[in-house]
Parts: C-alpha cells; structure tokens; sequence
C-alpha cells in the first residue's frame, strides 16, 4: 500500500482544508472545505479529481464548499450521522468505531462532540493521521457551543489515546494565539517555550503550523494538561477535578 499524501489547502481567513490522496489507488477527499476554489486550484495543481468530501461537523466554515465541489467532481460527502440534516449534501453518515476506507486506506470514526453536538475526527491510523476539526487545535480547543465542560474533557481524552506520533491536522490556524495563551498559564513549561520559537518563527514566514502530533499537544496544549502542576497554580485549583481544571482554562481562553 502506497503512503497516504495530506497537503494543506489555507481557506479563508484562518481555515484549513486537507487534500487526502492515494494516486495509485485513485482515490482524493478534501477534509472540511470551507469554500471550493482554494481546494480547485489545489487539485489542479495536483492533477488531482476529488472522489471524497470528508466533514468533521457541519459548520459553514467547515461545509461551505461542499455542494459545487460535489456537483463538479460527484465526490461523495461523508460526515457525522448524527449531525445529517445540517451537513450541505451528505451521502453516507458515520458514527463511533465505524472504519470508513478511502481506497485502501482506513479512517476510524470517532465521536468527540462539544464544540458541537456530532462533532467527529477520523483517524487514519495506519498512516498515522488524525483530523480532528474544531475539537483540538495545535496548543488549543474549540469553543463549547454545543456541549459541556465535561463533554469535551471526554473528546479531547480520547485524542490524547492515540499515539503520539499521531499527526494532527486541525481546522484553523490559531497556534500562536493559543501559545501565547498558554504561556500565561505554564511560563516555566520548557517544551512550550521551544514550541512558541518555533511557531514564530514559521508563522513570520507565513508557513502553516500544522500538523501537530498528539505527544507534543500532551506536552504544550493547557487543554490536556489538567495535570500540570504549574497549570493548577496558576488557575489556583491545586486540589480540584481535572475537568474542572480544564473548564477553568477554556472559561480564561474565552475572554484572552
Ligand atoms: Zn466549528
């Protein structure tokens, strides 16, 4: 089985589609795209037809190209059961623990809802990728619009079950505001300040900060690291539940 290529598409202002492509086996998906000409030009680039239009929930932002990437290519779109009647031109709903293939590629389904209610990541874990939306970003989480402090706690625990090689390629580009975020609350955290060299330095060259992997999110995202010593002091919630930890950091990220 040949490799699984992932190139990134920039959509509007901030947003990440993904081209996820076996050119031996025939087989293209965009994850999540916001718009259609950005992921048309990236396949014309590519000579590249889409066969596959993978969303991880049914934001505009996340769904908007879905009908004329559709009726150009009669890609077939797979997203959230759950979540049907809100995802632009669905074909084929998935749900926990389904293993969804493209070509011969298997993507596992699993549900992470709270940012919204049907919210899903597929995990390619053969070829160790995981798209996880606006579920967990690169030192960051999604804003709870649809679910409760302990429901993402739950969605983000099971991201952090993979392995940590795993590369993670999330919906938007907001690293550097949610590393700075992050420094407020761990400044003594080593691997968080290399992390943020890094990420400044990519992003004042205009390069993407993406992907990720699950073992660096484990050692700089403030939103998995409800064990984190300095995290708690700095929250002053030395003795509290790890999820009131984590709900105490998205509450401070909210008004950042
Ligand atoms: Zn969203």
């Amino acid at each position: 089985m040949t490799a699984l290529e992932i190139v990134l598409v920039p959509c509007l202002k901030d947003n990440y589609a993904y081209l996820v492509f076996d050119r031996a086996a025939g087989v293209c998906a965009v994850v999540d795209p916001s718009e259609a000409p950005p992921v048309e030009r990236a396949l014309a680039g590519h000579d590249l037809s889409l066969t596959h239009i993978l969303n991880t929930h049914h934001h505009w932002d996340h769904t908007g190209g879905n009908l004329a990437l559709k009726e150009r290519f009669g890609a077939r779109v797979v997203g959230p059961e759950k979540d049907r009647a809100r995802i632009p031109g669905i074909d084929e709903g998935v749900v926990e623990g389904d293993v969804w293939m493209l070509g011969p590629h298997a993507a596992r389904v699993l549900e992470i809802p709270a940012h919204t209610r049907a919210h899903i990541a597929f995990w390619f874990e053969a070829d160790g990728a995981v798209f996880t939306g606006d579920t967990l970003f690169a030192m960051g989480c999604g804003r709870l619009f649809e679910g409760t402090p302990p429901m993402m706690w739950e969605s983000l625990g099971k991201l952090m079950a993979l392995p940590d090689s795993t590369r993670v390629y999330c919906g938007h580009e907001y690293t550097l505001a949610n590393g700075r975020f992050a420094l407020t609350l761990e400044p003594g955290n080593a691997d968080l300040k290399a992390r943020m060299k890094e990420v400044e330095a990519a992003r004042a060259g205009g390069a993407p900060t993406i992907p990720s992997t699950i073992g660096l999110e484990k050692r700089t995202n403030p939103f998995v690291r409800a064990a984190s010593a300095e995290l708690r002091r700095s929250l002053g919630l030395e003795a509290a539940e790890d999820v009131a930890v984590f709900a105490e950091t998205r509450l401070r990220k909210d008004s950042f």
